[in-house]
Formats: C-alpha cells, sequence, structure tokens
C-alpha cells in the first residue's frame, strides 16, 4: 500500500485511492495535470466533465499530514521507524 504526500493539502495518502498514477494523463485540467492530489483535493470532474468519484476524502484511513514522514525517489512515503524497506528504496528528503 504505496503512501504519498498531497500536493495540495499535505496529507498522507494511497496510491491506489487519490490521483496519483495517471496524474499525467491529458484528460485532467490543465491546472492539474502532474500533480499528485488526494481523493479531497482532486477534481470531482475530469477537463470533459467526466466525473471521476474524487472531491471527497474517501474515509479508507484516518487524514493526517504527511510532515516528518521520509520520502523516497519515486514520491511514495515511509515512516521513519519503518523495517523492511527493500534496498532498492532510496530516501531522497523529508515530507513538509
Ligand atoms: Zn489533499
Amino acid at each position: 500500500m504505496p503512501l504519498f504526500r498531497c500536493d495540495t493539502c499535505g496529507c498522507v495518502e494511497n496510491t491506489a485511492m487519490g490521483l496519483f498514477h495517471d496524474r499525467d494523463a491529458d484528460y485532467w485540467p490543465e491546472n492539474v495535470r502532474g500533480r499528485v492530489l488526494c481523493s479531497a483535493c482532486a477534481p470531482a470532474t475530469r477537463a470533459d466533465g467526466q466525473a471521476t468519484g474524487y472531491g471527497a476524502w474517501h474515509g479508507q484511513l484516518a487524514r493526517r499530514a504527511a510532515a516528518g514522514m521520509l520520502v523516497d525517489q519515486r514520491g511514495h512515503l515511509w515512516h521513519r521507524d519503518e523495517t523492511g524497506r527493500p534496498a532498492s528504496v532510496q530516501i531522497g528528503g523529508e515530507a513538509r
């Protein structure tokens, strides 16, 4: 369950529940394209008006700030005390 930091509100989000994998797709409005957003901050509609299911927090996990968590080279978050991090993971900094 990879996690990431929302570019708008700074909360921790799951890559499968927020706007992460398809962030560069051309069906997003230009002001959204390329950004990683939690389910609450992602737009409720695509550029063509199609509903996305976003626009509200999904409620599947508690909404909390990412500040202080570690960020790897893919933008995924890790808890500081998390064990079992694969050797391929390179920590590049700390979430704001
Ligand atoms: Zn957000």
